[in-house]
């Protein structure tokens, strides 16, 4: 699965756009029904078509953005860093790199060297960097 994260993450859908288009979705609905309801009554059609028109319109238009935003929404979805920590052995300067743990931190006694047994010390903690994909812009 590709993942395109924004560096910056300001994007944000405030929740009055969004409660704007749920109106419009409603109404949208109320319009069709109405047009469908002053078509039986009064058989005017120009009348439903107009209502119908304004209903569907409005209706894709709302389902449209509502579409957008929530695929905007699962593209902004935060992937969990890898964290590592790097140990490094002053008996055969070797460096070895595992997965970090609670309780690490620079300097510490870490665990013994898988190559040599000897006591190896924690020289840096960070977040492993992945080469992300870039987006194709059409
Ligand atoms: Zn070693």
């Amino acid at each position: 699965m590709t993942q395109n994260t924004n560096s910056n993450g300001t994007t944000k859908i405030s929740t009055f756009v969004l409660a704007a288009i749920y109106i419009t979705l409603a109404l949208s609905v109320v319009a069709i029904a109405v047009a469908i309801g002053a078509y039986y009554e009064t058989a005017n059609l120009e009348i439903t078509i107009y209502l119908l028109a304004i209903g569907f319109i409005a209706l894709s238009l709302s389902g449209y953005y509502l579409f957008q935003t929530r695929k905007h929404v699962a593209a902004l979805k935060i992937e969990k860093p890898i964290i590592l920590t790097a140990i490094d052995c002053k008996a055969c300067n070797g460096i070895q790199t595992r997965e970090f743990k609670r309780g690490d931190f620079v300097y510490k006694e870490a665990e013994k060297c898988p190559k040599c047994e000897a006591t190896g010390t924690i020289v840096a903690i960070y977040r492993e960097v992945k080469e992300k994909e870039k987006p194709i812009n059409v």
